[in-house]
């Protein structure tokens, strides 16, 4: 069974994304844990996350995926970006627990011009300072377009923020890959999707990718650059798009949509494709 959603807006609560995942046949979905560009996170209310634990438990919905906001750089050189990523991330996960077992996905930031592996230890450092051993949610590195001087274009640079963490938390840390932004990283998911898998297997562990981002990309492999395009209308393109949700060592995992559509009905049309197209009817 492809488990597949989209991002969704939360600005109407937990139950309502519940209900919006439902009305488009979404199995799961993404969300942000506060504004995306700004800081503010509103309070949790435990009774509409109870309403969502409810529908997602009836619907038998897969992991969902929390996303942390753009603005959060723990490896900027900035102290005062940097005390704000350890503010919202260390908040953001204590109200994860309210929805226990889930994944929270973030951008391992840009080290602007510090150089990679300042970024990756401060990275690091703020990993090893905030997750904790009882915690029940799964931190997800995302694979990065590698644009500017961001860290995790490659796989190698996430394996290391991995092995940088301590060895008791570092189950607490999982990766996300992003097909655009793999994509634009340079790895070759069209043609080669199984010698990209092998590498990511050997650098990083497959058991330790948890989610997938499922994106076309509006340029050329290679690109750094980030832009996100409708399945179909971009450089991936479907046929490849379609190999990846059906690859044997990728089932399972929480297929997230991210593409610029202009409402929840182009998602429920792009998830009722896929859908499709995994079963193999067409
Ligand atoms: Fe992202
Ligand atoms: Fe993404
Ligand atoms: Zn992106």
């Amino acid at each position: 069974m492809l488990n597949i959603g989209c991002h969704l807006t939360s600005s109407k609560g937990y139950e309502n994304m519940g209900r919006q995942a439902l009305s488009i046949h979404a199995s799961t979905f993404q969300f942000f844990t506060r504004n995306p560009r700004g800081g503010s996170a509103k309070s949790i209310d435990p009774e509409d996350v109870s309403r969502l634990l409810k529908i997602a438990g009836e619907a038998g919905f897969g992991r969902l995926v929390a996303h942390a906001p753009y603005t959060l750089n723990p490896c900027s050189k900035e102290q005062k970006t940097r005390d704000f990523a350890y503010m919202a991330m260390a908040d953001d996960l204590s109200r994860m627990e309210y929805l226990p077992g889930n994944y929270y996905n973030f951008h391992p930031g840009s080290h602007v011009g510090q150089g990679t592996e300042t970024g990756i230890a401060l990275i690091a450092g703020l990993l090893n300072d905030i997750l904790k051993p009882e915690q029940s949610t799964t931190v997800l590195l995302e694979t990065m377009a590698g644009k500017g001087s961001e860290v995790g274009g490659r796989f190698e640079e996430l394996a290391a923020i991995r092995e940088a963490v301590k060895p008791e938390l570092r189950d607490k840390v999982g990766v996300c890959l992003d097909t655009c932004h793999v994509h634009d990283a340079g790895y070759d998911i069209i043609n080669d999707l199984d010698g990209v898998l092998a590498e990511f297997d050997r650098i990083i562990g497959l058991a330790n990718l948890k989610a997938l981002h499922i994106n076309d990309s509006m340029n050329p492999r290679g690109a750094h650059k980030d832009r996100h395009a409708k399945i179909g209308e971009g450089h991936i393109g479907t046929d490849a798009i379609v190999r990846v949700i059906r690859h044997p060592a990728l089932q399972g995992l929480p297929c997230i949509l991210e593409t610029p559509q202009e409402d929840l009905a182009g998602y429920g049309e792009e998830i009722n494709m896929l859908r499709k197209k995994y079963e193999g009817a067409e």
